[in-house]
């Protein structure tokens, strides 16, 4: 059966907005006390004093998860700032589409910092750090992919190549850790209203964008992925849910 998240700690990357920022709500709410990273300072502070206001417990930590000393510290600071570390959920991320011929590489390395490295560097601190819980011991690691770890298509191929990473690297971390008791969660999420668009400026890439909106009709709310990994979160000790791929209902 399904428990709240009361007495837990859990660390979330990317909390700045959209489904990082739904998560970090929905675990303060489930009991869980919540660290939150990402760039914006000014928006993991406003978060931490909102959900103190609700009566829960969290803290801001302004991270660059691309720079491995930070990330690091993020891990580090989120265990001293609760005495423990039940969680991590890998969810920065960025999108920058368009095709490979002609592309601008400093896309491409942005997408791979993020969304591989700081992934990595992430896991990389907790893993030790979750292995200091004691009663209960074990931890837990939910790493963000998406459909595009899944399904590849035309003018998504370094997001496709840093998604399915994320989904091979997380199946190959469960095998590894499970006999310290941490369990891997691979979170694949289809189209969700979130800033994630906002930051690619071709026109061509915008309009492909809008007219698949417009395709699939409502699509996921960031508090609809949220709850798909509270879902995961919420599993007792001896429950793994390893992939949760969980799509607008008018996605192809
Ligand atoms: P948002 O753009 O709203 O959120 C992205 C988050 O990542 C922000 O909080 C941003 O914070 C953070 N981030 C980016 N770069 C860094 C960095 N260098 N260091 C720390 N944090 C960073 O988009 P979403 O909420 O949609 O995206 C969250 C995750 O979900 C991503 O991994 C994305 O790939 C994945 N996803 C999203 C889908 C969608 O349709 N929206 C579908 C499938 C997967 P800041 O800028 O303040 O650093």
């Amino acid at each position: 059966m399904a428990q709240d998240l009361t007495g837990q700690a859990i660390a979330i990357t990317g909390a700045s907005s959209g489904i990082g920022e739904a998560t970090a709500l929905a675990c303060a709410r489930a009991g869980a006390s919540v660290a939150l990273a990402a760039r914006r300072a000014d928006r993991v502070q406003a978060l931490a004093q909102r959900i103190e206001q609700e009566g829960g417990r969290a803290v801001a930590l302004p991270t660059d998860v691309t720079d491995e000393r930070q990330a690091r510290a993020f891990v580090e600071h989120a265990y001293e700032a609760f005495g423990r570390l039940d969680g991590l959920v890998n969810n920065a991320g960025v999108m920058l589409l368009g095709a490979v011929t002609g592309a601008d590489t400093a896309q491409w390395r942005r997408m791979i910092d993020v969304n591989v490295l700081g992934l990595l560097y992430c896991t990389h601190a907790a893993i030790p750090v979750m292995q200091r819980n004691a009663d209960p011991a074990g931890g837990h690691i939910v790493n963000v992919s998406s459909t595009a770890g899944r399904n590849a298509s035309l003018g998504a191929a370094v997001y496709n190549l840093t998604k399915f990473g994320v989904c091979g690297f997380s199946e190959a971390l469960r095998q590894e850790v499970l006999h310290h008791g941490i369990r891997v969660t691979v979170v694949e999420p289809g189209f969700t209203e979130s800033e994630l668009l906002d930051h690619n400026t071709d026109p061509m890439v915008q309009a492909g964008a809008a007219h698949r909106r417009q395709e699939i009709g409502k699509v996921l709310e960031s508090e609809d992925v949220a709850a798909a990994i509270v879902y995961a979160l919420e599993q007792p000790a001896h429950v793994s849910v390893n992939e949760i791929l969980v799509r607008p209902t008018g996605q192809r």
